[in-house]
């Protein structure tokens, strides 16, 4: 079952998609509303469904009339897995890790679909990296591995936009992660159920303008989703709604000669089959709080 969370005239819904691919859904000022994904995902995968199915008694929505939210605003732990493609950490001169490498991202960092992606004002070293989400249901410690796919609900896109000179300032990667506006999440969640387990066997691709810069297995994953989730599950408890945001694999503009930027006027979009296209345009930071406005409260 595929969702999407948007705002329509300043106010939010959600909606879901028939088997035509027909939306449907509610408002939250509507009497039949569900609740957001967030408390949907807290409630349990027959929570989720059967909202998904209750939504489709709704009105018809125009997706391409509406802004799309990120599907989750604000989860609690947003982890995101540096190097899990091999020949993304060949071509980013580093080996091929033992372990995951992971960093963090700040909900403040989260923009839609269709939001821009923000250059900002100190840095034009502006990268995409085209990678798929995996939205934790269940939450858990020490969750092993042969379970792990259990707490999984959901799956969706991500171009984790990086501004690469300030990534590498300094040993931890947060800062260069973490300019407000670089954070694309969507466009929609789509149950685990709809897609291959672990998300396994996709093809990811990513394109700058149209013209394809990333394109990779989801097989070639060095850890994958269940990996991922037990390994991770030694550390902290996962808990319902945190996102694993899975890496991306080769092709990045840092990596390339001459290095490729992108800009304002550009667009790019990340694409599995079964999770949509997430496209986003490129603008520079303008005013101070200019670019805030794409994003939603919590
Ligand atoms: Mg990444």
């Amino acid at each position: 079952m595929r969702f999407v969370a948007y705002r329509h005239q300043g106010v939010e819904g959600l909606a879901s998609a028939d088997k035509a691919g027909n939306y449907r859904g509610y408002a939250v000022t509507d009497a039949a509303f569900p609740g957001r994904l967030a408390s949907l995902i807290a409630a349990g995968e027959e929570a989720l469904l059967s909202a998904g199915r209750a939504l489709l008694e709704g009105p018809e929505i125009d997706i391409d009339a509406v802004e799309f939210l990120p599907p989750l605003p604000a989860p609690g732990k947003i982890v995101c897995i540096g190097l899990n493609y091999a020949d993304h950490s060949a071509e980013s001169g580093f080996k091929v890790p033992d372990y995951p490498t992971v960093f963090g991202r700040f909900p403040s960092s989260l923009i839609g679909h269709g939001a821009p992606i923000i250059r900002p004002r100190v840095s034009h070293q502006l990268d995409y990296e085209g990678e798929f989400v995996a939205v934790i249901g269940r939450g858990g410690r020490d969750i092993p591995k042969e379970r792990a796919l259990e707490h999984v609900i959901a799956y969706s896109l991500f171009n984790d936009a990086s501004i690469r000179d300030y990534q590498f300032k300094a040993p931890q990667w947060t800062v260069g992660k973490n300019f407000d506006g670089t954070g694309a999440f969507g466009p929609f969640l789509v149950t685990a159920d709809a897609l291959p387990p672990g998300c396994a066997g996709l093809q990811l691709e990513t394109r700058l303008n149209g013209e394809v810069v990333q394109s990779a297995s989801t097989n070639d994953l060095v850890f994958d989703v269940a990996t991922l989730v037990s390994t991770l599950s030694e550390a902290f408890a996962f808990e319902p709604g945190d996102i694993i945001v899975t890496g991306t694999p080769a092709g990045v503009g840092l990596a390339r000669k001459p290095q490729l930027w992108m800009k304002p006027g550009d667009f790019c979009e990340v694409e599995v089959a079964g999770l949509g296209v997430l496209r986003n345009p490129i603008a520079d930071q303008t005013a101070a709080f200019a670019e805030h406005k794409g994003h939603q409260s919590a």
